[in-house]
Formats: structure tokens, sequence, C-alpha cells
């Protein structure tokens, strides 16, 4: 089985209000150059053996990944340079997939054409573009640093660069975003004809700045309800508009679906490289450091940045991962990995959340229902 490879890129021009990923102010020179420094040599750790011990090989899947994701943070703010210093370091420790999906998270208003073109030669086939909204008052609400004509430039150089795997992130369920706005989103969205769609559901961090506005009602709380029509609405829009559904958040053109995010759901290896990445080797989950400064000198002095590591529970993650995906859990891959039949297990809670309309039950698959999409979180808490 091909594994993934995650590679964290903590920097972003400013912060959104709303973010509470581990990020760092981006700055020009030294900072970055060294972080990207550490980043190379954690991948090739891997080759010397420093971290072997969280390598299960040769089943891992590493030696041969099929698909890197620049996640962060905003990747797009590297240089060409410097990700082509990452590439090499991943190529010269594995033997990358000649088609392997490489994809890129891009911020509007971070790149240039020249830095697209450059990206492209550099083999990112695949951008994954944080529009979150058109509406310029819901993007200084989130504090984004642009605004709707940035995104809208900033496809279009994607386009003219031969970008022709596109995402775009929206969120929903903004205060004060009503569904008339998210239904113009949604068009704007769809009139532009990206490959795949990512959508999410706004989520309120203690800590960060939207939250301390909602709690001191500066901000109105978001509406539950309202999020969940407006995702009613977006199921409908985005079928009649050829797009499939494979995930509870997920949309695309047939055929482009996510080979990385898809990882994650089938409970595939994926190995994170950088601060406060996490792994996934097919039978622990561990993770790095979340302090960018930290992470930096620990490698400078040759030591693992890992910091957290666990063995999970994978027949119970296998099912509620599995559930997230359009087309549901494969009853005999089941059997198959863990040796024991899912629905005699759990088949009184099959029974309940069938009769509820959450879940469909077939000879082959369990998946959620429309309905079970939406209350997806009761479903998954039978299962763990
Ligand atoms: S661009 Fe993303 S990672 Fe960066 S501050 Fe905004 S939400 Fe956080």
């Amino acid at each position: 089985m091909p594994a993934g490879v995650y590679l964290h890129i903590p920097f972003c021009k400013s912060r959104c209000s709303y973010c509470d990923f581990a990020t760092d102010v981006w700055r020009s020179g030294d900072a970055v150059e060294r972080y990207v420094s550490a980043l190379c040599a954690e991948v090739l750790s891997h080759e010397l053996g420093v971290r072997r011990k969280s390598l299960h090989a040769p089943d891992s899947g590493l030696q041969t990944p099929d698909s890197i994701y620049f996640g962060g943070g905003t990747p797009s703010l590297l240089t060409p340079p410097q990700v082509e210093k990452i590439l090499n370091a991943l190529t010269s420790v594995f033997s990358v997939a000649n088609d392997a999906e490489v994809t890129m998270e891009m911020n509007p208003a971070t790149v240039t054409p020249e830095t697209l073109a450059a990206y492209r030669e550099l083999g990112i086939n695949r951008a994954s573009f944080g529009v979150q909204t058109f509406n310029d008052r819901d993007l200084k609400l989130l504090a984004r640093g642009h605004n709707a004509d940035d995104a809208r430039n900033t496809f279009k150089m994607l386009r003219d660069a031969g970008f022709e795997n596109i995402s775009f992130d929206l969120i929903a369920g903004l205060p004060g975003q009503t569904l008339e706005d998210w239904s113009r989103n949604l068009e704007e969205a769809i009139a532009m004809q990206p490959e795949h769609i990512s959508l999410y559901l706004l989520e309120i961090h203690e800590g960060t700045p939207l939250a301390d506005q909602i709690r001191t009602e500066r901000r109105p709380l978001p509406d539950d309800e309202l999020a969940a029509e407006m995702y009613e609405v977006m199921l409908d829009r985005l079928a009649a508009a050829g797009y499939e559904q494979y995930e509870i958040s997920n949309f695309s053109k047939p055929g482009f679906a996510s080979r990385h995010n898809t990882k994650y759901w089938l409970l595939e290896p994926v190995y994170g490289f950088g601060v406060s990445a996490h792994s996934f080797d097919g039978r622990e989950r561990y993770a790095n450091e979340r302090d960018t400064a930290k992470y930096v000198s620990t490698i400078e002095n040759g030591e693992s940045p890992e910091n957290y590591r666990e063995k999970i529970n994978a027949a119970s993650e296998f099912v509620f991962l599995g559930l997230r995906l359009e087309r549901g859990i494969d009853l005999a891959e089941y059997r198959k990995r863990f040796g024991s039949d899912l629905v005699e297990m759990y088949n009184d809670d099959i029974q309940r959340s069938a009769e509820a309309g959450l879940v469909s039950l077939s000879a082959e698959s369990l998946r959620l229902t429309r309905k079970g999409m939406l209350y997806s979180n009761e479903v998954f808490e039978v299962f763990i």
C-alpha cells in the first residue's frame, strides 16, 4: 500500500481570526531558511535511521509514496528553490511514484505567475486553494489578509500556469452569514469550475480573536441550524452542478477525489514531517513538537522532534473514518483486516441507527445516509 507524505509549512502572512493551527507569522530570510533545512534534515533522518523506530518497514509503504501534500500554514509563501530543496530531500530518500499527486495549499495573493510556473515545473500538480468566501465583509471578519478579487485573480493565475486540478476551501456558518450569502458563494465557486470543493463549518476555538469577539458579543454566535441548512443547500447545488460527494465535506468532479486525504479516511499510512506534523504508520499515531523554534533547535541538535505517540484502536478508527466516505465501510475489508464481523458486533446499534434513518446497510457496505451526514457525530459515538 503506497503511503502519503505530509509536509507542514507553518508560516502565514498574518494570523486569521479563527485560526488555532501551529502557525508563525512569516518573515523573509533566515527563520524560513532554517526551518526548511530542519524539515529536510528530518526527512533525511529516516534514511540515517535516527527515527527508524517510527517505521514498520518494509510494509509501511513509505518507500514508494504516491501522494505528497504541502500543508500549513501557507506553503505558497515558500520560494521555488525552497520547495525544490524539500522535494530533493524526499526523492533522495524515497522512490516517489511517477504519477504521484503532489498538492500544495495556496492562499490568494501569495503567488505570482512566475512562482506558479516554477511550482508546476517542480511537479506540484494540485493546488488546494484557500478561498473561504467571496464576501469581502466576511473575509475582513476572518482577518484573512486578502479580498475576493485577490481570490479571483489568483485562480486565473493558477489556470494560466497550467494547474488542472484545483480544490477550493469554503467556510460556512460564519457569524452574520445568511443563507443568501452562502448561496452566492456557492454560485461563484461553481461558475469558476474548480475540480474539487471542500466545505468547512466554522469552528470557534477558545483563545482565538474570533472567540473573544463572540464572547464579548461584538459578533453574533454562529447559528448551528442555519449551518445545517447551508450544508443541505450545498449538497443539492453541487450535485446539480456535476460534483460527486465522496466524503462528508468533500466534493469533486469525476476522477478528482483527493488521493492524499482519502488515505486518512481509509486508515492508510501517512507520514508527516515538520512542526506539529502527525503520522500514522499502520499501527501507531505519532506527532512532532508544536513549537516551531523548538522543532528547529531539536533537529539542529540531532534529536527527534517526536513528542507524542499512541497505539490506536484500528478497528474503531477504520469504522468512524470509513463512515465519512460516501461509499461507506467495505464490510468484507473490515472482516479481512480485523477478523470479525462488524454487523454482528454492532447489530443492535446499527439497526437502531438504520431505523432513525442515519445509516444504510447492504450486504457489502455500511454507509451514512444524507441525514446521517448531518448527525455524523452521533453515529460515530456508537463505534468509539
Ligand atoms: S491561512 Fe490558514 S493556517 Fe494561516 S493563519 Fe489563516 S487559517 Fe491559520
